[in-house]
């Protein structure tokens, strides 16, 4: 079994495409946390709300956030001509940090799924996902479809509010599925025996098998999505010059070389 999200609300997503901001662009600033309640975007702040346990995406890198989501948000601010700070927090919070004004944007390989869609304004896609299953080695999982057999009873990690927790609840019931604050802790689970695998997107699912001993990734995969940033509902102004930026960033080949940098 295998779901495809690709596409989803593409057309409703490519409509907004507006001149990007003036001014000149200013340093920007990554890796820095800070109260959301100390900025405010119209200082020339963009907070961007992240969940930095999704490497290659974001991740720490001693204190620093790093990763894909950081350099394009990086170059989006640049573009913009503001400065940009990544706040740290769990992923499920990161819809309602945007919504209240907490933070000005949400960018953590976040999936467009059509539940989303209902909270909050998605821009144009900047990145494919795969949501991958990972498990022992010595497993007696071997597919996706292993998940589905009559009287399999297998339980799955998740990571809390993500789309592996959201279509694992939905498929095998709440009953089958272990939600985690993060992937690392799903898949430590996975290590320790509570869990028989984890459902989670498949770059961090490389990253948590390369740190982890024993572990593999299925090679079926259970769902196809596209990632993007969200903004609260209504937030045209910001999210038109977001997809300004986002396809101009694609045009020159930046998003390009960020995704090949981290993704070989
Ligand atoms: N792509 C998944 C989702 O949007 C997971 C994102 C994440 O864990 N940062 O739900």
């Amino acid at each position: 079994m295998k779901r495809i999200l690709s596409a989803i609300l593409g057309a409703a997503m490519l409509l907004c495409f507006a001149s990007c901001g003036e001014g000149e662009p200013t340093e920007t600033e990554s890796g820095t946390s800070s109260s959301a309640s100390e900025v405010s975007s119209e200082s020339g702040v963009l907070r961007m709300a992240t969940n930095a346990y999704f490497q290659p995406y974001e991740y720490y890198e001693g204190e620093d956030i790093v990763g894909i989501d950081v350099e394009i948000a990086e170059a989006i601010a640049k573009k913009l001509g503001m400065e940009l700070v990544v706040e740290d927090m769990e992923f499920d919070s990161i819809i309602t940090a945007v919504n209240e004004g907490s933070a000005d944007f949400g960018m953590a390989g976040m999936t467009v799924t059509p539940e989303r869609v209902e909270d909050v304004d998605f821009s144009v896609s900047y990145a494919n996902g795969v949501q991958s299953i990972i498990v022992p080695e010595n497993s007696p999982i071997t597919c996706a479809d292993d998940l589905f057999a009559e009287g399999a009873t297998y339980k799955v990690g998740v990571q809390l509010g993500t789309t592996g927790d959201i279509y694992a609840t939905e498929d095998l019931g709440s009953d089958r599925v272990v939600q985690y604050s993060n992937g690392n802790n799903a898949v430590l689970a996975l290590v320790g025996g509570s869990v028989d695998c984890v459902i989670i997107d498949n770059e961090p699912a490389k990253a948590l098998v390369e740190a982890n001993e024993g572990l593999k990734i299925l090679e079926t995969a259970y769902a196809d999505e596209d990632y993007a940033i969200c903004v609260k509902k209504g937030n045209s102004e910001l999210l038109d010059k977001i997809n300004a930026a986002i396809d101009e960033l694609v045009a020159d080949g930046t998003i390009d070389n960020i995704l090949n940098k981290y993704i070989k």
